[in-house]
């Protein structure tokens, strides 16, 4: 398993996560062999959304005292009243909710989630509906480690990344929804058919979202990474053919400040299933081939796909220009976590030799070149 740094927390998650919502009405037997099945192979991540006391005490059971050493993101305002699946801004009821939650995992949640913030009315009850308040309160008891929120909305996402209070995010991400017009709500894509949708080149506010969580040291743990399994269907991915479970996790795990993808796993067969990506070479995880068929919007662009490697002076390029974006959206004040991550990269911008192999190996014409010189200008002192 590798893991990754979740945001400035000092925590680090496994890259691959499991979202536990299938496991809601399963047997005690199957939550069981699904948890420790992932949790024998590095999983340490689980995103627990669902309500319901039952499916939360098996899976707490299943973990029995491997809890301590997994990572628990679950959500406040998430509800079942009358056995209905539903999200509450009302804060007694949330509260109730959370505070059993808070029991069954032991007492204390490591990332406690203002849930599915997707309007400007969800982001008017959760900030000044006492939601946000009494959550900041949970961590100052330790009765939480981190605040998250999740969301599917770009604009709104960003809104509440800016009012500071989250340290991390539980964003929708695949390759569709990046390429999607901004303005297009990505449930509505799921509930409908994909195909016709026109896609474009990346969205640039999506882009500019996931730079700015890298900015702000806010980590992003992924879900929808297939899309609700569309992108892998013959039948209803978006593009001229399916796409692998592989490129899609890779895809994910590519974008600025992801630490982990959750995969909806209800099985340990499909959570060895998922896990093959750790061992997936290259080739089996590249996604720029659905990329190629819209190649004039991609122009210029990096994807951070290191189609460019090797480097002769061992310059780790995607990362450079992943960075040098980030610095690029304020280069007076770029963040000291992302000159350092810079830094820490072990080769910067100011080695490359202007070989030009890089560039001849670029599929969308990045002036890799010209980027290595922004990057030492800006990052070098
Ligand atoms: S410079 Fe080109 S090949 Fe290299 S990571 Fe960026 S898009 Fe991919
Ligand atoms: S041009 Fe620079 S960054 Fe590109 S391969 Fe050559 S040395 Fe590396």
């Amino acid at each position: 398993m590798q893991y990754r740094e979740i945001g400035n927390t000092g925590k680090k998650a496994s890259i691959i996560g499991l979202g536990c919502e299938h496991l809601d009405g399963k047997p005690y037997e199957q939550v069981e062999e699904t948890i420790h099945t992932a949790l024998d192979h590095g999983v340490n991540y689980l995103d627990i959304f669902m309500p319901g006391r039952e499916v939360r005490e098996n899976i707490a059971k299943a973990l029995g005292n491997r809890r301590k050493d997994t990572f628990i993101q679950a959500a406040f305002g998430s509800t079942d009243i009358n056995q209905q699946y539903d999200i509450s801004r009302d804060l007694p009821t949330a509260k109730k909710y959370f505070e059993d939650c808070l029991r069954i995992f032991g007492g204390y949640i490591d990332f406690g989630m203002l849930f599915f913030i997707d309007s400007e009315e969800d982001y008017r009850k959760v900030f000044d509906g006492g939601i946000a308040d009494y959550v900041q309160k949970l961590k100052q008891n330790g009765d939480i480690g981190h605040i998250g929120f999740s969301s599917h909305k770009t604009d709104i996402a960003r809104k509440v990344v800016e009012t500071g209070v989250p340290e991390m995010m539980m964003f929708s991400i695949n390759l569709a929804f990046d390429m999607s017009p901004s303005d297009s709500y990505a449930l509505d894509s799921l509930s409908e058919n994909w195909q016709g949708t026109d896609l474009c080149g990346m969205d640039a506010e999506r882009m500019a979202l996931y730079s700015l969580c890298e900015q702000k040291g806010v980590g992003i743990s992924v879900m929808k990474t297939l899309g609700a399994g569309k992108l892998i269907s013959p039948e209803h991915t978006p593009f001229s053919r399916p796409m692998t479970v592989n490129q899609c996790i890779h895809y994910a795990l590519s974008r600025p400040a992801v630490f982990t993808t959750l995969l909806g796993c209800q099985t340990g067969e499909q959570i060895k299933d998922a896990l093959g990506y750790l061992q997936a070479d290259e080739k089996d995880k590249d996604y720029t081939p659905f990329m190629s068929e819209l190649q004039d919007n991609f122009k210029g662009k990096c994807v951070y796909c290191n189609h460019c490697l090797p480097c002769p002076s061992e310059i780790d390029i995607a990362s450079v220009n992943k960075y040098l974006d980030i610095a690029r959206l304020d280069e007076s004040n770029i963040p000291p976590s992302i000159r350092s991550h810079y830094q820490n990269l072990g080769h910067g911008g100011d080695e490359c030799i202007a070989c030009g192999s890089c560039e001849d190996r670029c599929p969308f014409d990045v002036p890799v070149i010209q980027n290595m010189a922004k990057a030492a200008e800006l990052f070098h002192d």
